[in-house]
């Protein structure tokens, strides 16, 4: 029966899993808890009147490269929209990943990285993080100049440790990068500071962002990557035909006037971020300084599974990272409404002192 077999990469490989439990309390996916302004979601219903059913989608979807590139103050040329920046990480390992090819990723990091890399059939090379999580510039040339790697992920704030990733790890990296350097931003608003400006035409970096974290549209699907033209190009070659619905397009051309309504209740979250931070502290839990809408922690006396297991017999639902590889004892919460935040503190009282 071998001739059903998937690929071998395929084979190796579990899939990224983060169960979705009905639960009073959801914690574990760093979506927005809040929705998204009334306003658009009320014009939903005339945007799909407005789309002609019967005809394909605009296939460069360029009004909305446009309307993007207007908000980074760049050439509409140099953006590339698809269904969520999964999907654009996706696009990117198609084009330039691939059998005989190497990714590279500094690990704990977000995992789809090194799953889609290996889909695709690349080698992925890891480096290591210091014990404290933070990533050593010396360990980023070092990987890099032994592979040559024709991607490189970084992820800034990174998931899953929260933490900002220091500009001159960057800087470090295009100085010693043969190949593409992705910083995924999928928590930017939240960070300190941003790669998107050192975008250009002469340099292999592109920054990945999505509607998925502040913007409140989980459900929507949109994500997009800002780089050089040349690789904007490749991105366009490796995707299908027509991947963006013409009703995704419009509504997402429709949202992009709320942005700024958007950014402010990144103060909201940052608060609360704050104030779940102290308050595990105080409870004894080692936490992880978050730059992010998400707070990476260790349960020092209590086993992380049984934790995992009190939150969730409570009706809170957070990640656990415990089984990841370096990340042993460490669960994973997503800052959520004030409401949410105090449920989870509270049940976490509970779950430490069992
Ligand atoms: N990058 C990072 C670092 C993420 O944490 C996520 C969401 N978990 C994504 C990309 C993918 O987000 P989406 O596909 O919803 O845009």
């Amino acid at each position: 029966m071998t001739r059903f077999n998937p690929r071998e990469q395929i084979r190796e490989m579990s899939g990224y899993h983060s169960p979705q439990v009905d639960v009073p309390v959801r914690l574990n996916t760093n979506e927005s808890p809040f929705a998204p302004p009334t306003d658009w979601v009320q014009s939903i219903g005339a945007i799909a009147q407005s789309i002609d059913w019967n005809r394909y989608p605009d296939r460069a979807a360029a009004e909305l490269c446009e309307a993007i590139a207007r908000r980074h103050g760049v050439n509409p040329n140099q953006v590339f929209v698809a269904n969520g920046s999964n999907e654009v990480i996706q696009t990117i390992l198609l084009a330039y990943g691939g059998a005989g090819r190497t990714v590279a990723t500094f690990e704990p990091t977000y995992q789809m990285y090194a799953q889609i890399a290996r889909v695709t059939g690349a080698e992925v090379v890891e480096g290591e993080r210091r014990a404290d999580l933070t990533l050593d510039p010396m360990e980023i040339e070092r990987l890099v100049v032994r592979h040559s790697p024709a991607v490189t992920f970084l992820c800034n704030p990174n998931n899953p440790t929260g933490l900002v990733e220091p500009r001159e790890n960057l800087e470090a990296l295009l100085e010693v990068a043969s190949g593409i350097v992705v910083v995924d931003e999928a928590y930017a608003e939240f960070a300190d500071w941003s790669a998107m400006e050192l975008v250009s035409e002469d340099k292999p970096i592109a920054v990945t962002r999505t509607f998925s974290k502040t913007l409140s549209m989980a459900a929507l699907r949109v994500g997009y990557v800002v780089g050089p033209t040349w690789f904007i190009n490749d991105l366009r070659i490796a995707s299908l035909p027509y991947h963006l619905d013409a009703f995704k397009q419009a509504a997402t051309i429709a949202a992009l006037q709320y942005t700024a309504e958007m950014e402010q209740r990144v103060a909201i979250i940052k608060s609360e971020r704050g104030r779940i931070e102290s308050t595990m502290r105080d409870l004894g839990v080692h936490v992880w300084p978050s730059g992010s809408n998400f707070v990476l922690f260790r349960t020092t006396d209590a086993d992380a599974k049984n934790v995992w297991a009190s939150l969730l017999r409570q009706g809170v639902l957070v990640r656990d990272c415990s089984s990841w590889p370096r990340l042993e004892g460490c669960l994973r919460v997503t800052v959520g409404t004030e409401a949410e935040n105090s449920a989870f503190l509270a049940a976490l009282a509970v779950a430490l002192a069992e």
